[in-house]
């Protein structure tokens, strides 16, 4: 694992940083329901904290390796064209879509892939999942969005995403056929965004099973989405905090309980 010599020891430790970042997180997977084998990935862009700002890289889940085995060393680092920079494994296959999101959305800081059922489930449908709950309101400011169908092996996933987000406030997009794409402004950012999408994707869905959903106004969801946003930190000014350990402090957020 030689391949950041040639960057500044700044850069270096913050790659370790964030490989150990990655690697928690990627516990939260499993934990939510949110993937079954190997199937599921987390990103987070390696950003130094001043001047130059950005590094250009990114680090992400080695491909085929079941989460019991995930650790700090062996997530892999890769360039924003998704070349493998640091790893003794192959890059998880959904890094290139990753890498290309990280490229064309500046303001995203991780990325996050799973095939969660429900979330899938409406994505099978091609079916955007409607603002009927203030949880969706105030996480995602409006309906989740369906991206268009791609396969795999070139940019045509990342560019569906970015085409999709670019125009909603939502962080998450159910690419059609396939499953969700969620970001943020870090990769812990993103895992919240992959567990409110699926809560919200099971919710709606049993909800419509019993009778008719009941819209909210455009106004409500505009109101909600900005206070939640704003007033409670959410948004893109709030710091970039590393997870503790999962074992003793499971992924949550009290201001999302309501
Ligand atoms: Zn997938």
């Amino acid at each position: 694992m030689s391949g950041l010599q040639g960057h500044p020891a700044r850069v270096r430790d913050e790659v370790a940083r964030v490989r150990e970042v990655v690697a928690r997180l990627h516990a939260e997977l499993p934990r939510w329901e949110l993937v079954v084998w190997t199937a599921g990935n987390v990103s987070q862009r390696v950003v130094v904290g001043d001047a130059p700002g950005p590094a250009d890289l990114l680090v992400i889940k080695p491909s085929g390796v079941t989460y019991d085995e995930l650790t700090a060393d062996s997530m892999v680092v890769c360039d924003l064209d998704g070349t493998l920079v640091d790893g003794d494994r192959a890059p998880s296959s959904d890094t290139a879509a990753h890498a290309y999101v990280y490229r064309h959305l500046p303001h995203v800081g991780g990325v996050v892939h799973t095939h969660s059922t429900y979330a899938t489930a409406w994505a099978a449908r091609g079916e955007p999942v409607p603002c009927v709950l203030t949880m969706m309101a105030d996480e995602f400011g409006g309906p989740i969005p369906v991206g268009p169908f791609a396969l795999i092996g070139d940019d045509s996933i990342g560019r569906g995403i970015v085409e999709t987000l670019s125009g909603s406030r939502s962080r998450a997009v159910l690419m059609r056929n396939h499953g969700p794409f969620t970001i943020g402004r870090d990769a812990r950012d993103a895992v919240k965004a992959a567990v409110m999408v699926e809560e919200v994707a099971r919710t709606v869905h049993l909800a419509r099973q019993l009778g008719e959903l009941v819209p909210i106004a455009p106004d409500d969801v505009d109101r909600l989405y900005a206070r939640y946003q704003h007033v409670y930190g959410q948004g893109d000014s709030a710091p970039v905090e590393p997870l503790p350990a999962p074992a003793d402090a499971p992924l949550e957020d009290q201001e999302s309980t309501r």
